[in-house]
């Protein structure tokens, strides 16, 4: 019995995988919070942590502190804390590589069709949603905004 069970819940110790999610403070102001989140769970990712937070210039530039010195590094952390954004922790098989996918490439006029940037991204810039690019990332900013026990 114990074994079947073991059995049983072993695809999810092996591929269950957390990332972490961020709706945009475009995609907050123009009400699409929902029709996002509808995405990520009818593709099989759970939300694990969910928080609207309003982040600081400060707070914006140390979570994108990898951009440090880049052209869009200034617009891009004004952006982020230009209004209430909502980050989440997403959990599910493959969840990294599926949100990546379901968001679609960075450049919207370049992601796939149906993809979320496709459909609310305005700007390189302003394009709807973040989402960890590794395993490593979504450690680091899952930690970022998360305690452990706000995560279910
Ligand atoms: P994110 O990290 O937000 O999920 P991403 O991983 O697809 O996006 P990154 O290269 O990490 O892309 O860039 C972080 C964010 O910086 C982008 O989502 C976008 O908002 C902004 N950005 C990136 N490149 C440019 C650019 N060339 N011009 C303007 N903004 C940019
Ligand atoms: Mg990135």
């Amino acid at each position: 019995m114990l074994k079947t069970v073991f059995l049983a819940l072993v695809p999810f110790l092996v591929f269950a995988e957390q990332t972490l999610s961020i709706i945009k403070p475009d995609a907050v102001r123009e009400n699409h919070v929902g029709a996002i989140i509808d995405r990520f769970e009818k593709n099989g990712l759970r939300i694990a942590a969910i928080k609207k937070v309003q982040l600081s210039k400060e707070k914006a530039g140390d979570f994108y502190a990898v951009h440090k010195g880049r052209p869009f590094y200034e617009d891009l952390t004004k952006f982020m804390s230009s209004g209430p954004v909502v980050v989440m922790v997403l959990d599910g098989p493959d969840a990294i590589q599926k949100n990546r996918k379901i968001m679609g490439a960075t450049n919207f006029e370049k992601a796939e069709p149906g993809t979320i940037r496709k459909d609310f991204a305005k700007s390189m810039t302003e394009n709807a949603v973040h989402g960890s690019d590794s395993p490593e990332s979504a450690a680091q900013e899952i930690t970022f905004f998360f305690e452990p026990n706000q995560i279910f």
